[in-house]
């Protein structure tokens, strides 16, 4: 297992943001990672688990203790012919095309979301109409409450809008498998161009960023619109700013801190209260040290 001490997590990060981790480990296989969980729930360390880091606010100040990054496990298995198991690492727009290029629909929804299978089953990542909900047949998991690998179906996880039964904190994502339908290669292909190209037509390409900072309140009020309507695309702080193409991502312009960013968010949420009444909820998940103030945005 990769292990490495003092590590910069800016690096792991789709913001760019994040500042030193105390110890990184980063699990080659299912067995590595469960080992790994086993011995620091033994040692009572504290621990905490990231895919691609594509929703997540790392503290600039660092992190204590240990973070996983489950990268590495990203072993795809056709279990039959429409069934097919991931590693908690593997890419989603991996997995999509590995999926079209079975013929396999289902998955293309996910080819612009830049998670890992454990990330988007925590979030039940969703686009398009779709989300991972309709495709998880189970997932399997290390519990570290109870010290055992559990595997729990799609009921049992309780999928809701951006979130699922699973607690990061507690429990591991180790592996899923999706349940996929047959579809010609050439329409699951033209799907997965069409997904590609609103992409490029409506997020700010090229600058990092996380994704929808905010969950939409409801489906009918898209928190992009709210934000755009409230102003909120000419906020701006230190180096992190809304971008101009979608009001709800969050760029980072070049050196920007989790703390301008936090900065920055309540700004946006305050903007949306005083002009529509709503409290936007922050989608990304925090890691690491912050303020009782920098912590604000995130009270319900
Ligand atoms: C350009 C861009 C576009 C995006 N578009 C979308 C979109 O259309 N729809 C959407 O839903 N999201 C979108 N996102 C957000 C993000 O990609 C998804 O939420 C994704 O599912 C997060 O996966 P991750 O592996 O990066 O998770 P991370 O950001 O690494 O972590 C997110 C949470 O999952 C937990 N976690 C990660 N792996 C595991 C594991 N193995 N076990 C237990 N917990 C785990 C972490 O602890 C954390 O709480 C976008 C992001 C970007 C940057």
């Amino acid at each position: 297992m990769e292990e490495r001490e003092g590590e910069q997590l800016s690096r792991f990060t789709t913001l760019k943001i994040g500042g030193t981790a105390k110890r990184l480990c980063q699990p080659q296989s299912i067995d590595e990672l469960v080992a790994l969980m086993a011995d620091l729930k033994a040692r009572n360390e504290p621990w905490y688990v990231i895919g691609g880091g594509s929703n997540l606010l790392v503290s600039s100040k660092g992190v204590e203790g240990t973070v996983i990054r489950t990268a590495q496990i990203t072993k795809i298995d056709q279990l039959e012919s429409n069934l097919l198991e991931a590693g908690a690492g593997a890419r989603l727009p991996h997995l999509a095309r590995y999926a079209a290029s079975l013929g396999l629909s289902g998955l293309e929804f996910a080819v612009g979301i830049p998670g890992t299978v454990g990330g988007g089953v925590i979030m039940n990542a969703g686009a398009h109409g779709s989300c991972m909900a309709d495709i998880i047949d189970s997932v399997t998991i290390f519990d570290t409450a109870t010290g055992e690998i559990a595997t729990l179906t799609n009921e049992e996880l309780e999928f809701k809008y951006r979130k699922s039964r699973l607690d990061p904190t507690i429990q591991v994502v180790l592996s899923a498998r999706l349940r996929l339908k047959s579809d010609l290669p050439e329409t699951i292909e033209a799907h997965i161009r069409a997904n590609e190209e609103y992409r490029w037509r409506t997020q700010p390409i090229g600058w990092p960023n996380a994704g929808s900072t905010f969950k939409n309140p409801d489906p009918k009020k898209g928190a992009g619109l709210l934000l755009d309507q409230a102003g909120a695309k000419k906020l701006a702080e230190g180096k992190a700013a809304v971008s101009a193409v979608h009001a709800n991502f969050v760029i980072n312009m070049g050196g920007a801190t989790s703390e301008e960013v936090s900065k920055l968010m309540k700004r946006m949420q305050d903007c949306v209260y005083e002009t529509f009444s709503v409290r936007l909820q922050p989608e990304w998940k925090t890691l690491g040290e912050f303020t009782e103030n920098e912590r604000e945005v995130w009270k319900v």
